[in-house]
């Protein structure tokens, strides 16, 4: 009798935008074990285009790569700066996402996007639900929102993530600014009336990744999500604890006092909500996750920073 020969499932191609980014640099990682990733930075590779601001380039990578899976973490995410550049920020965040989904939905296949909290107006103090009304207060916020409708009206299979104040051990980010601050000066003054839940990068790949894992077998669980950390704190709450942490570790530090401030008293060209609590419990349902608590991810970074700084 013959031998049933074992179905052999092939590698699907994950093609990855923005690989240098703080989130992106993450997905590498996370990604790897799920395909055959093709990762791009901005200045592409091998003739492919990682360029998103290149409509054409991007169709023609999109086309010759034909992924399974499109995972775009390249974005305008300057907030500030998207007041001046509106075009390039609604390019970025609006256009190319939209051809994105639009590619997909033609071959088939999912495409992994990340938005923001910045997509609500920061009123209240209840944490924000998917379907809870959108209302921008920037440029950054607008484009955002304008990228996630059109993934979601292309009818294309999605995965968008909505996700809040973003770290990663690598480059900059508000903890290690303030840990640099404390140690030059005695004071220092802090917004306190912005509120939400510092995310790491490391933990928006390793979900994604998860999310995507289950997706190939249930593709009704496509959607939008909410996805931050658990808990929430202030600017300066947060500040707080990273000297706490420093303090405790034995850290020199020259800092004597930290003001609570009002977000009036730091103008800058974008408005930023004041509530940006996102209500995750729907990506832990549909996802069976638990999402730590933020101040584990933030004291892991700093652990990893003090290390390599000494
Ligand atoms: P980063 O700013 O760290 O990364 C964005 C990446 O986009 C960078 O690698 C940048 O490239 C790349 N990029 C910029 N312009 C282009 C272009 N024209 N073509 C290709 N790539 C380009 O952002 P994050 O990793 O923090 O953000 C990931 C996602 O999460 C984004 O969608 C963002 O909107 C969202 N988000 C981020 C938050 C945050 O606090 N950071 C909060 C909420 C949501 P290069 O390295 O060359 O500059």
């Amino acid at each position: 009798m013959a031998r049933m020969q074992p179905a052999i499932k092939e590698t699907p191609t994950i093609l990855l935008l923005g690989k240098n980014g703080q989130v992106g640099w993450e997905l590498q990682r996370s990604l790897a074990p799920l395909g055959n990733v093709i990762a791009l930075g901005r200045n592409g590779k091998d003739g492919l285009c990682g360029d998103i601001s290149d409509l054409d380039g991007l169709r023609r990578t999109i086309e010759q790569i034909n992924p399974a899976m499109l995972v775009n973490a390249a974005a305008y995410t300057a907030v500030d700066k998207a007041q001046s550049e509106p075009q390039l920020a609604a390019t970025l965040n609006h256009h190319a996402p939209a051809l994105m989904a639009e590619r997909m939905k033609a071959h088939g296949g999912c495409l992994v996007h990340y938005s923001t909290d910045y997509v609500f107006d920061g009123s209240g103090d209840t944490p924000w639900q998917e379907t809870s009304p959108t209302g921008p207060l920037n440029v950054y916020g607008a484009t955002k929102l304008a990228g996630e409708q059109a993934i979601q009206a292309s009818g294309c299979a999605h995965l968008i993530f909505r996700t809040s104040w973003v770290y990663a051990s690598r480059g900059n980010n508000f903890a290690k600014t303030m840990l640099r601050l404390a140690k030059e000066r005695e004071t220092l003054n802090v917004i306190n009336d912005q509120i939400g839940t510092p995310t790491g990068a490391e933990l928006i790949a390793d979900v994604t990744a998860h999310a995507l894992r289950q997706w190939q077998h249930q593709p009704a669980a496509a959607g939008t999500y909410h996805l931050a950390a658990s808990g929430e704190t202030s600017w300066y709450d947060y500040a707080r604890y990273v000297f706490d942490w420093a303090k405790r570790g034995g850290l020199p530090l020259a800092i004597q006092s930290v003001t609570p401030v009002p977000s009036e008293d730091y103008p800058v060209p974008a408005i930023r909500p004041k509530n940006s609590r996102l209500d995750c419990r729907k990506l832990e349902r549909t996802f069976n996750l638990q999402l730590p608590d933020w101040k584990q991810g933030v004291e892991r970074m700093l652990q990893e920073t003090n290390k390599e700084a000494s």
